[in-house]
């Protein structure tokens, strides 16, 4: 038998933390002397002690480590795995957060959002069934302030995606001051709302959800609000750039390295969403951007881009002459391609007022 000492140095942890790892249940010391109160612990409780003290720094909460000690080998393994997979969502949610709290009061000092910039958008916007699926899900939207594409899914797919934009058009009035922020995240938090709502109506409706990719522009401003893996893409001096990620599962394998992007073209859960608006409160990512004159955006629905390749719609949104060539264009390749899921494109060109 060690005595609370010799064990707290064995297993490196303090006998402060020895005495409360025993009043949590997570580690009772083998025996208690009922005269003097001390505690005394078995050489073979060392490798559960070290444990818990490796737990600890990893941040896992007792409670939870006294669920992952109960388990055998296998399923503690899981849980861990489990624990840690949740901490490096939380973390990318928060390293979103803090690059757009950065980027918002970055442009509060450089940019008066409604001022006028002497800039205004063209744009189009338009949804397809496309060629293998009996009804529509899609919705697209574009106007003077709004541009978005929702792709539903469930029951209730076409009216949760057409719910949230929608609860969008709101903005579309105009934003006090300085409320760019406020805004969105009011925007989103309507969106999902309306779902939820949509979810609730019925048991066919149910488990329905949608994405939401959209830009809010105020002044040379854009406010982007994304959720799911509807796209946005930005054509800058003749540059495509890619300014949403998607919330996959094939997208997080290959964040992690574990799929390469050649490999998730063909992988068969590529369209698993990580996350989409579905009632449940999750959240969007929200970023900032400036617009410059010349600027091309295009919002899309995993039915263009699941089948035609970024250097296809690289070329179109070069050579098109405006919005709405790039829309019919963007949808026609992508029924010359098989059309198998609904087709949503929404695009818009920056240029000078007119
Ligand atoms: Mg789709």
């Amino acid at each position: 038998m060690l005595t609370i000492g010799e064990f707290a140095r064995a297993s490196r942890l303090s006998a402060k933390a020895l005495r409360l790892y025993d009043e949590l249940g997570l580690l009772p010391p083998a025996r208690v002397d009922p005269a003097s109160g001390y505690r005394f612990y078995r050489a073979d409780q060392l490798e559960r002690a070290r444990l818990v003290a490796w737990l600890r720094r990893l941040g896992m909460p007792l409670a939870r480590i006294r669920v992952v000690c109960g388990l055998p080998p296998a399923a503690a393994a899981a849980e861990v795995a489990a624990f840690w997979a949740q901490a490096e969502a939380d973390l990318a949610s928060r390293r979103e957060l803090a690059a757009f709290l950065a980027s918002y009061l970055t442009g509060k000092d450089t940019e008066r959002p409604d001022q006028d910039t002497g800039l205004a958008i063209r744009y189009a916007a338009a949804s397809d069934t496309g060629r293998g699926r009996p009804a529509n899900q899609d919705a697209a939207y574009a106007s003077a302030r709004l541009l978005a594409v929702a792709d539903g899914m469930g029951g209730g797919g076409e009216l949760a995606s057409a719910a949230a934009i929608d609860a969008l058009k709101s903005l579309e009035a105009g934003l006090p001051a300085g409320s760019l922020l406020n805004a969105l995240a009011d925007a989103v938090a309507a969106a999902g709302a309306a779902v939820r709502d949509i979810t609730a109506a019925g048991p066919d409706q149910a488990g329905s959800g949608t994405t939401l990719t959209a830009l809010l522009w105020s002044g040379s401003q854009l406010g982007l609000v994304h959720i799911g893996d509807t796209r946005a893409y930005l054509l800058r001096g003749g540059e495509l750039f890619l300014i949403t990620h998607d919330h996959t599962v094939v997208q997080s394998l290959i964040d992690d390295g574990r799929l390469t992007p050649e490999e998730a073209v063909s992988h068969p859960e590529r369209s698993l969403l990580l996350r989409a608006l579905d009632g449940a409160g999750v959240t969007a990512d929200l970023s900032l951007r400036v617009a410059r004159a010349g600027d091309r955006y295009l919002l899309c629905s995993d039915g263009l881009t699941g089948v035609v390749p970024a250097a296809r719609i690289h070329q179109v949104l070069r050579t098109a002459a405006g919005p709405e060539q790039v829309v019919g264009e963007l949808i026609g390749v992508a029924n010359a391609a098989g059309g198998p899921d609904n087709i949503a494109c929404v695009a818009a060109d920056v240029g000078p007022a007119a």
